[in-house]
């Protein structure tokens, strides 16, 4: 028997209002900045170093990693990632196309090329078995990107680098408290950087506003970080054990891209609530995975083994399998969904960076026809399974306190939609 889809003006499946009740502890944070600024912390060189620091060690501690340094910006981590890992002139760096220029831009601007891979159709993650495929004399760095909090197969990623010699820098900029097998990511590969944008709980997963983290074991890697950006940051000197750079005033290299402590003191209240957040939208998270489990055409995005995802930032995602529901177009299931109130949107994906301007048409990066990119380096067509994702993602908020009731109701729609999807090919 046929039920009347919403879409068609039949009754919603959902009733129960589709909003998140978790909200921003926005009294902590003015107490925290008002209490900063009391005290005159308002830089993190000399006097302003004591909270800076002390937070820095916390998440040192979260992630159970050696080295930790807060920043200005995630991808000014990820820039400062680049440079620690010797990325420079006619390097290659692999990064997934499906990804974002902020992610990799700091090695563009340190004269290497970006060489864009694949994603895997089942994890939408940067594919180990195409990266390699990839690998050239020149390649210095894979860049990966921990989509949405997903984690990237870290043991296939990290035997390609130890075969080749690479580094792996990890974009971690939507997987706070993301893991690997027992380990959080900033723990796992070489260097991993950790965004801070905007404000919780829609922002990056610990958000100051603006800020990013650069998290790593390796303690060559990391001074040479500090002597790239953190000039006049308190206690450098000390920092600077290297004999390479020990010799380097309190300026370092000139690049000052240190947290703002009052940024830091919104990501401070941000961060505690974390593993609270975390816990809530796994717990949603494995619901609608089970819900879905029976319903043709939709499924959540698939983990890796010995992934925990965790983070979220940008919600959760589907894939829609168009074959399951006889070739009805995603648009038109979605159509359906929303008419049922179900809070999902697509089909789509955020970037493809190879599509961008600048590589299909080249780009005069330093003026006067210099640069790496005056000839196109990629057209349409040339990564046809991140492209193809264009018609099968689509995107679900990430939970933490959803009113009583939505998240069955949510199920019980898309059910109702893909057992009723033959109305929708009628017309
Ligand atoms: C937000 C983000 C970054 C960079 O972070 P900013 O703090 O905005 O500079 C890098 N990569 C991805 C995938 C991001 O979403």
């Amino acid at each position: 028997m046929a039920e009347k889809l919403a879409f068609h003006g039949g009754p919603k499946a959902v009733t129960v209002p589709a909003k998140e009740n978790w909200q921003r502890e926005v009294e902590k944070e003015k107490a925290l900045v008002c209490k900063l600024i009391d005290e005159g912390c308002l830089s993190a060189s000399g006097k302003g170093s004591g909270f800076p620091e002390e937070f820095e060690n916390e998440f040192r501690k979260f992630i159970g990693c050696k080295y930790v340094a807060f920043l200005n910006h995630g991808s000014s981590a990820l820039a400062a990632g680049f440079y620690a890992a010797g990325v420079g002139p006619g390097d290659e760096v692999i990064v997934p196309t499906l990804g974002y220029i902020g992610s990799y831009c700091g090695a563009l601007w340190l004269g290497a090329t970006p060489v864009f891979c694949e994603v895997d159709p089942k994890t939408l993650l940067a594919d180990p078995k195409d990266i390699e495929k990839r690998v050239t004399k020149r390649t210095r760095a894979i860049c990966p990107i921990h989509q949405h909090g997903r984690v990237c197969d870290m043991d296939s990623l990290l035997r390609i680098c130890r075969k080749h010699g690479i580094t792996l820098i990890e974009d971690a900029a939507h997987a706070h408290g993301s893991m690997w097998g027992k380990k959080k990511i900033g723990n796992v590969g070489h260097i991993a950087c950790f965004s801070m944008q905007g404000s919780t709980p829609g922002g990056k997963p610990v958000a100051a506003g603006e800020g990013g983290i650069f998290c790593t074991n390796n303690r060559e890697f990391f001074e040479r970080h500090l002597a790239y950006c953190h000039l006049h940051r308190g206690g450098i000197l000390d920092e600077l054990k290297n004999g390479k750079y020990k010799h380097l005033e309190a300026q370092v290299l000139g690049y000052k891209w240190r947290a703002h402590p009052l940024a830091l003191a919104i990501a401070k209240v941000s961060f505690s609530s974390i593993n609270y957040r975390n816990r809530r939208r796994i717990k949603h998270r494995n619901q609608l995975r089970r819900g879905l489990e029976k319903v043709p055409g939709v499924e959540l995005v698939h983990d890796y083994p010995k992934a925990k995802a965790a983070g979220f930032y940008g919600g959760l995602t589907l894939l829609y399998n168009p074959e399951e529901l006889d070739g009805l177009p995603a648009r038109k299931y979605v159509q359906a969904c929303q008419a049922e109130g179900i809070p999902v949107s697509g089909p789509g994906v955020s970037h493809l960076e190879h599509l961008r301007y600048i590589y299909t048409h080249g780009f005069d990066l330093y003026g006067r026809k210099r640069g790496q990119l005056l000839k196109p380096l990629t057209k349409p067509g040339d990564y046809p399974i991140s492209e193809s994702m264009r018609d099968k993602v689509l995107t679900f908020p990430a939970y933490i306190d959803p009113p009583d009731g939505l998240m069955k109701q949510i199920i019980t729609g898309f059910r109702k939609v893909s057992r009723n999807y033959g109305e929708l090919m009628r017309e």
